[in-house]
């Protein structure tokens, strides 16, 4: 039926990602709506009440609830998985929700998890204080040395988790070797790829076992709707993910959903288009500033492994000036055009100071751990036009003596 072609996995996996992104996981209702449908609805009725027995009884297909189910959010499951050449992915109201269920739903008391230690302050929450409070050991490691992973393993070691590039400060991790190393000793390897987004990387396609997103970022976009995404094999995703999330009840809401599969229809063009800005503007700050933090620029040290996996380097890089708070909030506040926003991923361009907003939950010493100083900009390159964004830079950089 011509209407549900989304759903075919016969012939949806044959198509290129950037028909995936346009049209994987459509299915049209009997009206057949080009746009996907919102199906805002909390319940769904039975024909008889032997149906709504048998869809209990898992013996009859359908929807039951929408904690469990739901049409315009099993489109966007779908449409991602197809993305990331998953099997399957369970979204979640917010990225931090689709963190804590990917890590809760298989650790116990116990167990040991290996972290990159530079990650996103609510990711780094999880691991140094949720996690240790149920008993589930925690270490964390300089991401960038895959043996780092392999000297921290530990007999009851069951996860590794990390993100590339790092927020906030662009530290790669070599996806192939550290997915390796936990392939070999039978961990369970889960990389959040909030950052780089299926359209510029795949980790599953280096080895690694589930991938996890904040869709908040750059699969919406466009700053309106938090939401959440787990993606990996379908047992892990049905048997182990699955009973976790319906039974906690993180559910991503049908509008947000739909909003989220309107982002992922212009994904690829806004982050190709914005990686080439970011490039730019970098470009242009890397003169005038002591230090920058960009993956695509050579000077990064490990430009050639982010571009060995990437597709392109993507919108966010971080910078540094030698004035520390002071001089970093007032260049904040000579912007004029760019906003003052921790958000990243938006199509307007946004920078944000992260020791006094990101990362100012993370202790004063895991922040100078992780590189995190109070120099330190985070800046998110949107669509405007970058000429426009230099000479906003331009005249910052100026009013604060640079
Ligand atoms: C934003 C972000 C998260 C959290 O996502 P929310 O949607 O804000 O809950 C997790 N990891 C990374 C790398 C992020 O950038």
């Amino acid at each position: 039926m011509k209407r549900r072609t989304g759903q075919d996995r016969s012939i949806t996996q044959n198509w290129r990602p950037a028909t995936q992104a346009v049209r994987g996981g459509t299915a049209r209702s009997e009206w057949g709506e080009t746009s996907e449908a919102i199906f805002l609805t909390s319940g769904y009725a039975y024909d008889c009440a032997g149906d709504a027995a048998a869809r209990f009884a898992g013996e009859q297909d359908g929807m039951t609830y929408s904690r469990l189910q739901n049409p315009t959010v099993q489109m966007l499951e779908e449409r991602i998985a197809l993305l990331e050449g998953a099997e399957a992915c369970r979204t979640m109201a917010t990225g931090m929700a689709a963190m804590t269920a990917v890590l809760l739903c298989q650790l116990s008391q116990g167990d040991h998890v290996v972290a990159g230690r530079a990650a996103f302050g609510s990711c780094r929450w999880l691991v140094d204080s949720l996690l240790p409070r149920f008993g589930i050991e925690t270490t964390t490691v300089d991401a960038r040395d895959p043996q780092q992973f392999a000297d921290a393993v530990k007999p009851n070691t069951r996860v590794f988790f990390f993100e590339t590039p790092a927020n906030p400060t662009m530290d790669v991790v070599d996806l192939a070797a550290v997915c390796g190393i936990a392939r070999e000793r039978g961990i369970t390897s889960v990389v959040d790829n909030a950052f780089a987004t299926p359209a510029l990387q795949r980790p599953l396609e280096f080895g690694a076992d589930v991938v996890a997103y904040s869709a908040t970022k750059m699969m919406d976009g466009q700053g309106r709707v938090l939401a959440g995404a787990v993606a990996g094999p379908r047992d892990f995703i049905e048997e182990t993910l699955l009973s976790f999330t319906r039974n906690t009840g993180p559910t991503l809401s049908a509008f947000n959903a739909w909003v989220v599969l309107k982002g992922l229809e212009t994904l690829d063009l806004r982050i190709r288009k914005q990686s080439e800005n970011s490039l730019t503007v970098g470009t242009f700050l890397e003169s005038r500033v002591p230090r920058i933090l960009h993956p695509g620029l050579p000077s990064h040290p490990q430009h050639e492994l982010a571009m060995r996996q990437m597709e392109a380097s993507g919108p966010i890089f971080a910078f540094h000036v030698d004035g520390g708070r002071a001089q970093a909030h007032a260049l904040l506040d000579a912007l004029k055009l760019i906003d003052i926003s921790n958000n990243i991923g938006d199509s307007r361009s946004l920078m944000t100071h992260p020791a006094s907003t990101t990362h100012a939950s993370v202790s004063p010493e895991n922040r100078r751990e992780m590189g995190i100083d109070e120099g330190m900009l985070r800046f998110n390159v949107g669509l405007e036009d970058p000429q426009d964004l230099i000479e906003d830079l331009d005249q910052a950089l100026r009013a604060v003596g640079l």
